[in-house]
């Protein structure tokens, strides 16, 4: 049983990484950036509202975010554990995971974060760009994109490394030599 976040900046690579650890370790993945592109692709009344912050690239509000994640965590097959991509990105949304985890009497096991420096993201992104024509992978939004992740993300990992369950991976490097990395990081963490 494995309760983990994976973190990391816009193009760190981390939908892959949690593929794969997902496979690995039979935890199922939860990605809020896949449930919102899904929700917009699908034009449901979430997926309308989420796609006005989403195209500029903020953060969709608190409001509809820790809903959502409240009722995806509550369905059975987070009972041998999970993944979670994406969330929380702002301490406020680690404060609400806090009290969704003591409600069902639950804690974190290990908070992955997957490092790279922003120009390699930048280029990343903009090669991702030109493969998937996401609409949030301009250059003006990638970079808004990151800001808001120094800017509020860092404050969450700072969090989880004062509680001592942060472990941290360069995400740079070919894809499955940084998943041995993640892979071993895990099995470190939780032998801790
Ligand atoms: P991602 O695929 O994780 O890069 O997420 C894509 C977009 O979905 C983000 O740029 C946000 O607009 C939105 N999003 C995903 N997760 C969150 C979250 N935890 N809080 C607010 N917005 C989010």
């Amino acid at each position: 049983m494995t309760r983990m976040l994976i973190i990391g900046p816009p193009g760190s690579g981390k939908g892959t990484q949690a593929e794969r650890i997902s496979e690995r370790l039979g935890v199922v993945a939860i990605s809020t950036g896949d449930i919102f592109r899904a929700n917009v692709k699908g034009e449901t009344p979430l997926g309308i509202e989420a796609k006005k912050y989403m195209d500029n690239g903020d953060f969709v509000p608190d409001s509809v975010t820790n809903k959502m994640v409240r009722d995806r965590l509550g369905e059975s097959d987070v009972d041998n554990g999970f993944l979670l991509d994406g969330y929380p990105r702002t301490t406020a949304q680690v404060d609400y995971l806090d009290e969704i985890l003591a409600d069902g009497d639950e804690k974190l096991d290990v908070v992955l974060q997957l490092t790279a420096d922003d120009e390699e993201l930048v280029q990343r992104l903009l090669g991702r760009a030109k493969e998937t024509g996401r609409s949030d992978d301009n250059e003006a939004v990638i970079r808004h994109r990151l800001d808001l992740y120094h800017e509020q993300t860092e404050a969450v990992v700072a969090k989880y490394a004062e509680r001592g369950i942060l472990t941290q991976v360069d995400g740079i490097g070919p894809i499955d030599e940084v998943t041995n990395r993640v892979m071993q990081a895990i099995k470190a963490a939780q032998a801790a």
